[in-house]
């Protein structure tokens, strides 16, 4: 019920931010860029990384992920969109969005509305269909 302003600054970059770009850092709580939207122009002044142990999506300002270093960097690309999910798993993105709703799959929705996957859930979705 909260609406969003797209008129406050990224932390980072002093710019507005826009709805689709808009992230908060866990780390710092503050307002940064990061584009959850494949097609449509934004700016990244941060990243998301998935948390293994929780399977919860962890974003980290640009200036948070310098002081945390290594530490967030290897899991960055275990993290999938919907697009990059759907060619791993040689499917239609309608038909892997449909296995995540029905909960085949484990995901994340993201405040912007994109789907994202851990990369190991998509490839153990490929081998149960190889099953069949
Ligand atoms: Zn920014
Ligand atoms: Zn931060």
């Amino acid at each position: 019920m909260t609406e969003i302003s797209a008129t406050d600054p990224c932390w980072i970059c002093s710019e507005a931010v826009e709805p689709h770009t808009e992230s908060y850092c866990n780390a710092c709580g503050r307002l940064f860029h990061l584009n959850q939207r494949e097609d449509l122009p934004g700016r990244d002044c941060g990243t998301v990384s998935l948390s293994e142990t929780h399977l919860a999506l962890v974003f980290m300002c640009s200036a948070c992920l310098e002081e945390a270093g290594e530490t967030v960097t290897p899991t960055l690309e275990a993290v999938l969109d919907l697009s990059e999910a759907a060619q791993t798993a040689g499917m239609s993105e309608a038909d892997l969005a449909q296995a995540a709703a029905a909960g085949r799959v484990p995901h994340r929705r993201t405040a912007g509305g994109s789907l994202l996957f851990e990369r190991e859930a998509v490839e153990a979705l490929v081998r149960t269909r190889g099953r069949t």
